[in-house]
């Protein structure tokens, strides 16, 4: 049996993959995206997150930590130490107004798959499936693996959501039970890979090679992010990576930077590295568009 730390499972998505689809959020991840809106994906150890809006000062989280990470003064919002807390739970437990929230929960790939099998007629209905995100999915291969095998028993359609940056190992070990791939290519220049993400890029665009070639349905995507991977020299470099990579890779669809994560730095006492990077304009948007069909790449804008 294998087991993996999950940050959330959620149901009823429709911009994970086709059909209505559960997706199954892994925690760890081999990237720092700065424009991440999964923060609390990244570490691959449990975290607690306080939302400070929710607190009402109770105080029933008062004393209760055993590493002495949560500080509580009447009347005053509990103060949580990062470096002190390892993540037990006990203190969410303790938090009746949800102020407190656990990110990383054991699960085995039973309990993953008991979750997921539970909106079938939803997926039947729609075509739809189970994507494995993250964080990373190809950081925990064989629980993917484990998951997939189980659901294509099921007839359940099966997505990996990637960065593609993970051992070829595990890319080649999850393609046999993987039904659709969602892949993302953040930048063509390797050290600009690198400052913004915190690696280089060689590795994402030799598996992206590998996954075109497997003959599994590829879906490569690009969070478009303002002054960051919109330039012209980065649409033309993207494109032609994707014609290289045959028949199976002329389409791309653009993800439009968003904040929806920032709270979530917050709760979890982190500085959110891009707060002046504009929302691109739907003008921005379909400009690049047409530079992608100018380039011979069929593109799609995601909600
Ligand atoms: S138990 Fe929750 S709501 Fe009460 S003080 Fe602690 S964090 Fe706030
Ligand atoms: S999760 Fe555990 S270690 Fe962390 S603050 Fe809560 S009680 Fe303390």
């Amino acid at each position: 049996m294998t087991s993996s730390l999950v940050t959330n499972i959620q149901g009823y998505s429709i911009h994970d993959g086709p059909g209505i689809r559960t997706v199954v959020f892994l925690k760890g991840c081999s990237l720092k995206c700065q424009w991440c809106s999964n923060p609390e994906c990244i570490s691959p150890h449990p975290e607690v997150g306080f939302i400070q809006k929710l607190c009402t000062k109770c105080g029933k989280c008062a004393g209760i930590c055993p590493n002495g990470a949560l500080d509580y003064q009447e009347g005053k919002l509990p103060h949580l130490d990062q470096e002190r807390c390892d993540g037990c739970g006990i203190c969410c437990e303790a938090c009746s107004y949800k102020a407190l929230v656990l990110y990383g929960k054991l699960m085995s790939e039973e309990e993953v798959f008991d979750a997921v099998k539970r909106d079938k007629i939803f997926y039947q209905a729609s075509s739809g499936g189970v994507t494995v995100s993250g964080g990373e999915p190809l950081l925990q291969p064989q629980l993917v693996c484990d998951v997939f095998q189980k659901c294509r028993q099921d007839g359940i359609h099966t997505c990996i959501e990637t960065s593609g940056n993970a051992a070829e190992s595990a890319l080649r070990q999850v393609l046999p039970y993987t039904d659709y791939i969602l892949y993302d290519l953040k930048h063509m220049d390797s050290e600009k890979h690198r400052q913004y993400t915190g690696k280089p890029n060689e590795l994402i665009l030799t598996n992206a090679r590998i996954a075109a070639e497997s003959g599994v349905a590829t879906l490569f995507r690009m969070p478009l992010v303002p002054e960051i991977n919109d330039d012209e020299q980065n649409i033309k470099e993207t494109a032609d990576f994707l014609h290289g990579l045959g028949n199976n890779a002329l389409k791309i669809e653009l993800m439009p930077y968003h904040r929806y994560g920032k709270s979530k730095y917050e709760s979890l006492d982190r500085r959110y590295l891009l707060p002046d990077v504009p929302y691109p304009e739907s003008e921005h948007l379909e400009s690049i568009k047409k530079r992608f069909e100018s380039h011979g790449i069929m593109c799609t804008i995601s909600n």
